[in-house]
């Protein structure tokens, strides 16, 4: 493909660069929140996921679109743990889990983002992952208040 500018340049733009914004376009996370939204800043934001079997089921979502986390600098690789490993200590305190499980796949969606999972032994999918075939029937379980949670994630981020 070739393009002009606006000075009559002529301009090839590279092949990746184009697959990278057709790819954009397509990203269900590029086009949405993803979920209820608890915190974010300028690089990264906190979601709440609406799920009965998980209650507190968090993503933490890098706002730009990028398919793996060795393409963010070692310093961007910090700052997002430094909030994966913040949104688990909340989920902790306010949810209770026997487990927490940290999955970062990005195989239906290559935008990295963090799953930040609660586990409870007697729930659907323990002890597999919660992609798996279910093992038992749901329990019903108490939803944290989304306000403490995002408070407290808050103060956690911040600290
Ligand atoms: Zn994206």
């Amino acid at each position: 493909m070739t393009l002009f500018t606006a000075g009559g340049t002529l301009q090839t733009p590279s092949w990746s660069a184009l697959v990278n914004k057709l790819t954009v376009i397509d990203c269900e996370l590029c086009n949405s929140v993803g979920g209820l939204l608890l915190w974010q800043d300028d690089f990264c934001r906190v979601v709440l996921i609406d799920d009965n079997d998980y209650p507190g089921f968090c993503r933490v979502i890098l706002n730009r679109h990028v398919k793996e986390m060795t393409e963010l600098s070692a310093e961007e690789r910090t700052r997002l743990m430094h909030k994966v490993f913040a949104v688990e200590t909340a989920i902790r305190a306010l949810a209770a889990p026997d487990k927490i499980n940290l999955a970062c796949l990005g195989n239906a969606v290559p935008h990295v983002h963090w799953h930040v999972i609660p586990r409870w032994r007697d729930d659907r999918h323990f002890p597999k992952p919660v992609w798996a075939p279910a093992e038992r029937a749901a329990m019903p379980r108490p939803k944290p208040d989304a306000r403490a949670l995002a408070l407290r994630l808050h103060q956690l981020i911040q600290s």
